[in-house]
């Protein structure tokens, strides 16, 4: 059974550091590396959060203690606000629309490329990400598991049709000249809005029931009773209804994980020597599902958070099997650190194994 992704509001406990000497960056840089080279032959698959895309400007969900902090009055949709209500998808759309720019500007920040870095270097395998911003990048090489969807498509829920975010945000701007607008004339005001890691702003005390959003074109040409106003904007349907309604492809709280990427992400993890979270607090029940599966077959675990985690007790706790790591380090200094201590040492044995073999050559070549 696929359980839905809720949000996990209880406060987290304050982290134990592990080793307990790992407090300082050096030492932490120390300690990961050699986390990540005592997995044996396997590879360590990076797991991140939120907290590892702050540094390209997008907000983290939560602060210590795993409050909404950041954000107080923040409180993302639930999937079946979004598909019962007309009302509950304008005032998505409208908000969106503001915040897609900001997100869709971000770029991969140190910790984003020191993670490739080391996806190249043979440590790290495969990442699972709960951010549905690509910051790790998509399609060159390197598999990532967007465990919640991604912002770069929207999907039709009635016919899976996709279009991609960018050309559906035309089609919004279309639709909206004067929301067109505000984007325009107040782009740098919108940029100092709070946007939040789903992509959308908080705008209070704003209307947002004159916001215009366009239906599935498919299911626009095959759905005659689809209702849209003399621009094809999609007009009050039945509640409920979710003909030709379009979604953004991220997983929603209250709607399931796609079967195929969570089986995908199990596999990963049953794959890897050892799981390597950075940036998350685990809040999500699927990304700490995944965290509980790794700690119970007594795989490596380690945690790189700003802030508690939940259910580090249990993972850190006196009957904890496995290699095991705790840091409360920023993210992109510390992989950095671990990359610049491994380029100097991955260096080395090749250099050595060459060596060897010359001579082995040499002497066959003496007993031929
Ligand atoms: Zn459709």
């Amino acid at each position: 059974m696929v359980l839905p992704r809720i949000p996990y509001t209880s406060p987290f406990p304050a982290p134990t550091i592990h080793p307990s000497h790992a407090v300082t960056l050096p030492a932490a840089i120390r300690e990961l590396t050699a986390f990540l080279t005592s997995a044996g032959t396997g590879k360590t698959l990076l797991l991140s959060g939120a907290g590892i895309s702050v540094a390209s400007g997008l907000s983290d969900y939560r602060g210590e203690a795993g409050t909404y902090r950041l954000n107080r009055s923040y409180r993302p949709i639930f999937f079946h606000e979004f598909t019962s209500r007309h009302a509950a998808r304008q005032r998505y759309w409208a908000r969106s629309f503001l915040g897609f720019p900001l997100t869709a500007e971000a770029r991969p920040n140190a910790a984003h490329a020191a993670a490739k870095k080391l996806w190249e270097m043979g440590v790290l395998g495969a990442v699972v990400t709960q951010n549905v911003d690509s910051l790790h990048g998509f399609g060159d090489g390197m598999e990532v598991v967007e465990l919640h969807g991604t912002l770069r498509d929207v999907v039709c829920l009635s016919c899976h049709h996709k279009v991609s975010r960018e050309e559906f945000q035309r089609m919004l701007a279309a639709l909206n000249p004067l929301w067109r607008q505000l984007l325009l004339d107040d782009a740098a005001v919108m940029r100092k809005v709070k946007t939040n890691p789903d992509g959308d702003v908080d705008m209070p005390g704003v209307e947002y029931s004159r916001f215009r959003y366009p239906p599935c074109p498919l299911c626009l040409r095959r759905h005659p009773e689809l209702r849209v106003d003399r621009d094809g904007a999609f007009l009050e349907q039945k509640t409920g209804d979710v003909t030709g309604v379009l979604k953004p492809c991220v997983t929603f709280f209250g709607e399931n994980v796609a079967s195929a990427v969570k089986a995908r992400a199990e596999a990963l993890v049953e794959e890897a020597a050892a799981v390597l979270v950075v940036g998350s607090s685990l809040a999500t029940y699927s990304a700490w599902r995944l965290v509980r599966g790794a700690a119970r077959r007594e795989k490596g675990l380690g945690i790189v958070n700003l802030g508690g985690v939940r259910g580090e007790a249990e993972f850190f706790g006196p009957d904890a099997q496995g290699a095991r790591i705790r840091l409360e380090v920023p993210a992109a200094e510390v992989l950095k650190g671990v990359v610049g201590e491994l380029r100097g040492r991955i260096a080395a044995p090749v250099e050595h194994e060459m060596q060897a073999e010359l001579r082995n050559g040499l002497s066959t070549g003496l007993a031929g």
